[in-house]
């Protein structure tokens, strides 16, 4: 080759390199501007929050993608109840109150406790059987027909009791369990009907007025009772007022998800059920259900939003 030849090839090779690289920058660019990353980063995201919401589920990915920059969705995406559904909820209520833990608000708000109690009550899913979620925003209609209804013996209960049957069973065989550690349990208030209810409410209602009537008694259409399932244990002695200090308590709150009941108050949720804490009051849901109610340790509302409804 000649000089000249040689002098040629070199300036091709240096301008297809040119091209080459420009060609390369102009993609990189391109891909920069126009990816998820680059809007992501636009929005405020730092890389590591970048990194987490790219491995999101699309819906996820799609709600951050479609709103303004707020890394608390990030905080309840990891919360182990949350629902989808809610996530305008959650962000709502833990602006207006920042106090309030992750987990908590995301509890409050999947119950609807988000809302006064008794804010725009449902009437409830009947077909959901014993698992049927009665509270302060889920009633019974008046014209609920309750059905197996059975009366209890007086070896289980005060006086003559109702309760529905397959309850009723497990009641018997919980409270042999613990006659044969030498204890107690009678059944104090079983079923109640609306009429009962309506009754013990006005009551209230009419003394001391609705603030005070909502503190006291469920409203009618709004109590467990109503559902059968529930039931108000004590000891001989006791009265429901005197229970939480009897063994009776502490065994029935270790033992009482092996029959199928829970307790329905726990302390400490009442922002979640709507009730004060009743050592006395117990929820029959069933075995399984019990048993994994225990096992979370979480309220039957919390419960019921999450896995039921
Ligand atoms: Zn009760």
């Amino acid at each position: 080759m000649n000089y000249d030849k040689k002098k040629r090839v070199v300036l091709y090779v240096i301008i297809g390199f040119a091209v080459i690289t420009a060609v390369l920058a102009g993609l990189y660019a391109y891909k920069m501007f126009n990816s998820n990353e680059y809007e992501l980063k636009k929005k405020g995201y730092n890389e590591k929050q970048i990194n987490t919401i790219l491995k999101l589920d699309q819906d996820k990915k799609t709600y951050i993608f479609n709103n303004e920059y707020n890394p608390d969705i990030l905080k309840f995406y990891n919360e182990k109840y949350f629902i989808m559904d809610n996530v305008k909820k959650y962000i709502n209520y833990k602006k207006d109150n920042k106090d309030t833990d992750y987990s908590d608000v995301v509890a409050i708000v999947n119950v609807g406790a988000d809302e006064k109690f008794y804010t725009n009550p449902v009437k409830t899913d009947i077909e959901k059987g014993k698992l049927m979620l009665v509270n302060k925003f889920n009633y019974l209609p008046t014209d609920y027909e309750i059905e197996d209804l059975v009366t209890m013996n007086l070896q289980f209960a005060f006086n003559d009791k109702q309760i529905k049957a397959e309850a009723y069973e497990y009641f018997k065989e919980m409270a042999r369990a613990a006659k044969d550690e030498g204890l107690t349990i009678l059944a104090n208030t079983a079923y109640r009907d609306n009429e009962y209810q309506s009754l013990l409410y006005n009551n209230q209602k009419n003394r001391r007025g609705t603030e005070y009537a909502d503190s006291v008694a469920a409203r009618p259409g709004h109590s467990e009772h109503e559902t059968g399932l529930a039931i108000d244990v004590s000891t001989m002695k006791s009265g429901l007022g005197g229970f939480a200090e009897t063994p009776e308590s502490t065994w029935m709150k270790d033992n009482a998800h092996r029959f199928g009941f829970i307790l329905r108050y726990p302390e400490g949720k009442e922002h979640l059920t709507g009730f004060n804490y009743e050592p006395w009051h117990y929820r029959y849901v069933g075995l399984e259900d019990a048993g994994k109610i225990n096992e979370l340790d979480i309220t039957f509302d919390e419960y019921y939003a999450f896995y039921i409804k």
